[in-house]
Protein backbone atom coordinates (compact mmCIF):
# COMPACT_ATOMS: atom_id res chain seq x y z
CA UNK A 1 0.00 0.00 0.00
CA UNK A 2 1.73 3.65 -0.89
CA UNK A 3 2.02 5.62 2.55
CA UNK A 4 -0.75 7.92 3.76
CA UNK A 5 -0.69 11.05 2.05
CA UNK A 6 -0.20 14.03 4.65
CA UNK A 7 -0.96 17.75 3.29
CA UNK A 8 -0.81 20.80 5.52
CA UNK A 9 -2.34 24.70 4.71
CA UNK A 10 0.13 26.87 6.93
CA UNK A 11 -1.02 29.95 6.84
CA UNK A 12 0.45 33.16 8.84
CA UNK A 13 -1.45 34.82 11.32
CA UNK A 14 -0.97 38.69 10.14
CA UNK A 15 -4.01 39.18 8.72
CA UNK A 16 -7.33 38.21 7.35
CA UNK A 17 -8.13 34.65 5.42
CA UNK A 18 -8.94 35.94 1.64
CA UNK A 19 -10.34 34.05 -1.62
CA UNK A 20 -6.55 33.52 -2.16
CA UNK A 21 -5.83 31.62 1.28
CA UNK A 22 -9.19 30.00 0.76
CA UNK A 23 -8.59 28.29 -2.67
CA UNK A 24 -5.11 27.06 -1.24
CA UNK A 25 -6.75 25.52 1.89
CA UNK A 26 -9.57 23.65 0.04
CA UNK A 27 -6.90 22.25 -2.34
CA UNK A 28 -5.15 21.39 0.36
CA UNK A 29 -7.63 19.22 2.20
CA UNK A 30 -9.18 17.67 -1.24
CA UNK A 31 -5.60 16.46 -1.99
CA UNK A 32 -4.95 15.05 1.29
CA UNK A 33 -8.11 12.47 0.14
CA UNK A 34 -8.28 9.85 2.38
CA UNK A 35 -4.93 10.65 3.81
CA UNK A 36 -4.70 13.66 6.81
CA UNK A 37 -5.11 17.16 6.51
CA UNK A 38 -3.00 19.30 8.96
CA UNK A 39 -3.06 22.83 9.78
CA UNK A 40 -0.08 24.66 10.57
CA UNK A 41 0.21 28.55 12.31
CA UNK A 42 3.04 30.06 10.58
CA UNK A 43 3.37 32.80 13.08
CA UNK A 44 7.61 33.18 13.80
CA UNK A 45 6.79 36.90 13.09
CA UNK A 46 5.74 38.20 16.52
CA UNK A 47 5.42 41.37 15.67
CA UNK A 48 2.88 41.04 13.11
CA UNK A 49 1.20 37.83 14.12
CA UNK A 50 -2.09 38.32 16.17
CA UNK A 51 -4.30 36.33 18.20
CA UNK A 52 -7.73 37.51 16.52
CA UNK A 53 -6.27 36.61 12.90
CA UNK A 54 -5.52 33.22 14.25
CA UNK A 55 -8.90 32.70 15.43
CA UNK A 56 -10.57 34.50 12.57
CA UNK A 57 -8.53 32.18 10.52
CA UNK A 58 -9.95 28.77 12.71
CA UNK A 59 -13.75 30.39 11.98
CA UNK A 60 -13.01 31.30 8.77
CA UNK A 61 -11.46 27.79 7.49
CA UNK A 62 -14.29 25.87 9.70
CA UNK A 63 -17.29 27.22 8.12
CA UNK A 64 -15.78 26.35 4.90
CA UNK A 65 -16.23 23.06 6.12
CA UNK A 66 -12.76 21.92 7.04
CA UNK A 67 -11.46 20.18 9.52
CA UNK A 68 -8.38 18.99 11.13
CA UNK A 69 -6.25 17.54 14.22
CA UNK A 70 -5.70 19.17 17.19
CA UNK A 71 -3.43 20.70 18.70
CA UNK A 72 -2.33 22.55 15.74
CA UNK A 73 1.38 23.42 15.61
CA UNK A 74 2.12 26.67 15.83
CA UNK A 75 5.52 27.85 15.15
CA UNK A 76 6.63 30.23 17.85
CA UNK A 77 6.22 26.94 20.01
CA UNK A 78 9.24 25.19 17.75
CA UNK A 79 12.09 27.34 18.69
CA UNK A 80 14.26 24.89 19.99
CA UNK A 81 13.59 22.41 16.78
CA UNK A 82 15.05 25.33 14.50
CA UNK A 83 17.78 26.14 17.01
CA UNK A 84 18.88 22.12 16.90
CA UNK A 85 18.52 22.59 12.61
CA UNK A 86 20.86 25.71 12.74
CA UNK A 87 23.53 24.70 15.01
CA UNK A 88 23.91 21.08 13.03
CA UNK A 89 24.01 23.26 9.96
CA UNK A 90 26.71 25.73 11.64
CA UNK A 91 28.86 22.73 12.48
CA UNK A 92 28.48 21.97 9.01
CA UNK A 93 29.92 24.94 7.98
CA UNK A 94 27.16 26.40 5.46
CA UNK A 95 26.48 28.79 8.21
CA UNK A 96 27.78 32.94 8.79
CA UNK A 97 26.36 35.91 10.56
CA UNK A 98 25.64 38.81 8.68
CA UNK A 99 24.82 42.25 10.11
CA UNK A 100 23.71 43.98 6.61
CA UNK A 101 21.07 46.06 6.31
CA UNK A 102 18.77 45.96 3.51
CA UNK A 103 20.36 49.62 2.54
CA UNK A 104 23.84 47.94 3.20
CA UNK A 105 22.96 45.57 0.51
CA UNK A 106 21.39 48.07 -1.91
CA UNK A 107 24.43 50.17 -1.81
CA UNK A 108 27.08 47.29 -2.45
CA UNK A 109 24.88 45.71 -5.38
CA UNK A 110 25.42 49.27 -6.76
CA UNK A 111 28.72 49.70 -6.63
CA UNK A 112 29.58 49.99 -10.59
CA UNK A 113 31.47 46.66 -10.87
CA UNK A 114 28.04 44.98 -10.21
CA UNK A 115 25.70 44.09 -12.86
CA UNK A 116 21.85 44.21 -12.75
CA UNK A 117 20.74 43.46 -9.56
CA UNK A 118 19.16 40.53 -9.25
CA UNK A 119 15.75 39.38 -7.58
CA UNK A 120 15.50 36.20 -5.58
CA UNK A 121 12.45 34.53 -3.16
CA UNK A 122 13.82 36.72 -0.41
CA UNK A 123 14.26 39.58 -2.36
CA UNK A 124 17.44 41.24 -3.86
CA UNK A 125 20.12 38.64 -4.48
CA UNK A 126 22.73 38.75 -1.35
CA UNK A 127 26.20 40.00 -2.88
CA UNK A 128 28.04 38.21 0.26
CA UNK A 129 30.13 41.05 2.14
CA UNK A 130 29.81 39.06 5.15
CA UNK A 131 30.37 35.55 4.11
CA UNK A 132 33.80 34.13 5.81
CA UNK A 133 32.59 35.54 9.19
CA UNK A 134 32.69 32.26 11.51
CA UNK A 135 29.42 31.62 12.79
CA UNK A 136 30.79 31.18 16.32
CA UNK A 137 31.12 35.33 15.74
CA UNK A 138 27.15 35.60 16.18
CA UNK A 139 25.76 38.12 18.11
CA UNK A 140 22.35 39.66 18.95
CA UNK A 141 22.62 42.30 15.53
CA UNK A 142 23.28 39.15 13.93
CA UNK A 143 21.47 37.05 10.98
CA UNK A 144 22.37 34.20 9.88
CA UNK A 145 23.27 33.28 5.80
CA UNK A 146 23.28 30.10 4.23
CA UNK A 147 26.75 29.91 2.56
CA UNK A 148 25.50 28.19 -0.66
CA UNK A 149 28.15 27.90 -2.58
CA UNK A 150 29.44 25.58 0.54
CA UNK A 151 25.85 23.97 0.78
CA UNK A 152 25.95 22.89 -2.73
CA UNK A 153 29.35 21.04 -2.75
CA UNK A 154 27.63 19.33 0.21
CA UNK A 155 25.17 18.24 -1.44
CA UNK A 156 25.66 17.54 -5.14
CA UNK A 157 22.65 17.34 -7.59
CA UNK A 158 19.33 18.24 -6.46
CA UNK A 159 15.95 16.88 -7.73
CA UNK A 160 12.37 17.29 -6.56
CA UNK A 161 9.05 16.24 -7.95
CA UNK A 162 6.13 18.53 -8.69
CA UNK A 163 2.67 17.60 -9.29
CA UNK A 164 0.83 20.63 -9.34
CA UNK A 165 -0.53 21.95 -12.77
CA UNK A 166 1.73 24.69 -12.81
CA UNK A 167 5.23 23.53 -12.93
CA UNK A 168 4.25 19.18 -12.84
CA UNK A 169 7.35 17.11 -13.15
CA UNK A 170 11.05 16.22 -12.02
CA UNK A 171 12.98 19.42 -11.36
CA UNK A 172 16.86 19.07 -11.08
CA UNK A 173 17.93 23.17 -10.46
CA UNK A 174 22.02 23.40 -11.29
CA UNK A 175 23.88 24.48 -8.91
CA UNK A 176 24.81 28.05 -11.32
CA UNK A 177 21.06 28.18 -11.13
CA UNK A 178 20.58 28.38 -7.87
CA UNK A 179 23.65 30.14 -6.91
CA UNK A 180 22.57 32.80 -9.69
CA UNK A 181 18.36 32.96 -8.74
CA UNK A 182 18.52 32.48 -5.06
CA UNK A 183 21.94 33.29 -3.31
CA UNK A 184 22.82 33.27 0.31
CA UNK A 185 19.54 33.61 2.14
CA UNK A 186 18.83 33.95 5.61
CA UNK A 187 17.76 31.13 7.76
CA UNK A 188 17.94 32.71 10.92
CA UNK A 189 16.32 36.70 11.02
CA UNK A 190 17.78 38.48 13.84
CA UNK A 191 15.28 38.83 15.78
CA UNK A 192 13.25 35.13 15.22
CA UNK A 193 15.41 33.05 15.72
CA UNK A 194 14.59 31.17 12.42
CA UNK A 195 13.37 32.44 8.87
CA UNK A 196 10.40 30.82 6.94
CA UNK A 197 12.79 28.48 4.78
CA UNK A 198 14.61 27.24 7.49
CA UNK A 199 11.43 26.77 9.47
CA UNK A 200 8.66 25.61 6.79
CA UNK A 201 11.23 22.46 6.39
CA UNK A 202 11.90 21.76 9.79
CA UNK A 203 7.82 21.90 10.66
CA UNK A 204 6.76 19.67 6.91
CA UNK A 205 9.51 17.13 8.29
CA UNK A 206 8.45 17.18 11.97
CA UNK A 207 4.58 16.52 10.77
CA UNK A 208 5.26 14.25 8.52
CA UNK A 209 3.89 16.02 5.44
CA UNK A 210 4.17 13.66 2.43
CA UNK A 211 3.34 16.45 -0.32
CA UNK A 212 3.20 20.54 0.04
CA UNK A 213 0.15 22.21 -1.32
CA UNK A 214 0.96 26.11 -2.11
CA UNK A 215 0.51 29.28 -4.48
CA UNK A 216 3.05 28.98 -6.90
CA UNK A 217 4.76 32.12 -5.62
CA UNK A 218 6.80 29.90 -3.62
CA UNK A 219 7.82 27.43 -6.60
CA UNK A 220 11.33 28.89 -6.59
CA UNK A 221 11.87 29.09 -2.88
CA UNK A 222 11.78 24.87 -3.14
CA UNK A 223 15.08 24.91 -4.58
CA UNK A 224 16.28 26.42 -0.73
CA UNK A 225 13.97 23.81 0.87
CA UNK A 226 15.65 20.94 -1.07
CA UNK A 227 18.68 22.22 -0.60
CA UNK A 228 17.61 21.56 3.57
CA UNK A 229 15.94 18.41 3.33
CA UNK A 230 19.66 17.06 1.90
CA UNK A 231 21.97 18.99 4.32
CA UNK A 232 19.02 18.28 7.71
CA UNK A 233 18.76 14.22 5.92
CA UNK A 234 14.99 14.87 6.02
CA UNK A 235 13.22 13.43 3.58
CA UNK A 236 11.96 15.43 0.70
CA UNK A 237 7.97 15.72 0.20
CA UNK A 238 6.35 15.73 -3.35
CA UNK A 239 5.31 19.67 -4.23
CA UNK A 240 1.64 20.65 -5.70
CA UNK A 241 1.89 24.55 -6.58
CA UNK A 242 -1.06 25.81 -7.33
CA UNK A 243 -1.84 28.68 -9.63
CA UNK A 244 -2.64 32.28 -7.73
CA UNK A 245 -6.30 33.53 -7.13
CA UNK A 246 -5.50 36.99 -8.90
CA UNK A 247 -8.56 40.41 -8.80
CA UNK A 248 -10.25 41.83 -11.69
CA UNK A 249 -6.86 43.70 -12.60
CA UNK A 250 -4.48 40.58 -12.95
CA UNK A 251 -2.72 41.46 -9.68
CA UNK A 252 -2.22 38.78 -6.74
CA UNK A 253 -4.64 39.07 -3.83
CA UNK A 254 -2.75 41.05 -0.80
CA UNK A 255 -3.45 40.36 2.71
CA UNK A 256 -4.22 43.98 2.84
CA UNK A 257 -7.54 43.02 0.27
CA UNK A 258 -9.91 43.05 2.91
CA UNK A 259 -12.43 43.42 0.17
CA UNK A 260 -11.96 39.78 -0.67
CA UNK A 261 -11.77 38.77 3.37
CA UNK A 262 -13.73 35.61 3.28
CA UNK A 263 -15.20 37.57 6.81
CA UNK A 264 -16.60 40.46 4.28
CA UNK A 265 -18.05 37.49 2.08
CA UNK A 266 -19.94 35.89 4.89
CA UNK A 267 -20.89 38.82 6.60
CA UNK A 268 -22.63 39.53 3.02
CA UNK A 269 -24.28 36.29 2.99
CA UNK A 270 -21.98 33.96 0.86
CA UNK A 271 -21.99 30.39 1.21
CA UNK A 272 -19.34 28.06 1.26
CA UNK A 273 -19.98 26.88 -2.17
CA UNK A 274 -20.28 30.13 -3.18
CA UNK A 275 -16.44 30.76 -2.42
CA UNK A 276 -15.63 27.05 -3.84
CA UNK A 277 -17.13 28.80 -7.04
CA UNK A 278 -15.38 32.02 -6.76
CA UNK A 279 -12.34 30.55 -6.65
CA UNK A 280 -13.45 27.72 -9.52
CA UNK A 281 -13.59 24.62 -7.67
N1 LIG B 1 2.97 30.82 5.76
C1 LIG B 1 3.13 30.89 4.34
C2 LIG B 1 2.16 31.92 3.79
O1 LIG B 1 1.20 32.30 4.45
C3 LIG B 1 2.85 29.55 3.66
C4 LIG B 1 4.11 28.89 3.29
C5 LIG B 1 3.99 27.47 2.71
O2 LIG B 1 2.89 26.96 2.49
O3 LIG B 1 5.07 26.87 2.54
O4 LIG B 1 2.37 32.37 2.68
Amino acid sequence: MPPERVTRFAPSPTGPLHLGHAYSALIAAQRAGAGRFLLRIEDIDRARSRPAWEAQIFDDLHWLGLRWPIPVMRQSDRLPAYRAALDRLGAMGVLYPCRCSRADIRAALAAPQEGAAQHGPDGLIYPGNCRGRPVGEAGPDDALRLDLRAALALTGPLAFRELGPVHAGMHRPEPDRILAEVGDVVLARRDMGTSYHLAVVVDDAAQGITEVTRGADLFDATMIHVLLQVLLEISSPTYWHHDLIRDESGRRLAKRDDARAIAHYRAEGATPEDIRAMVGL
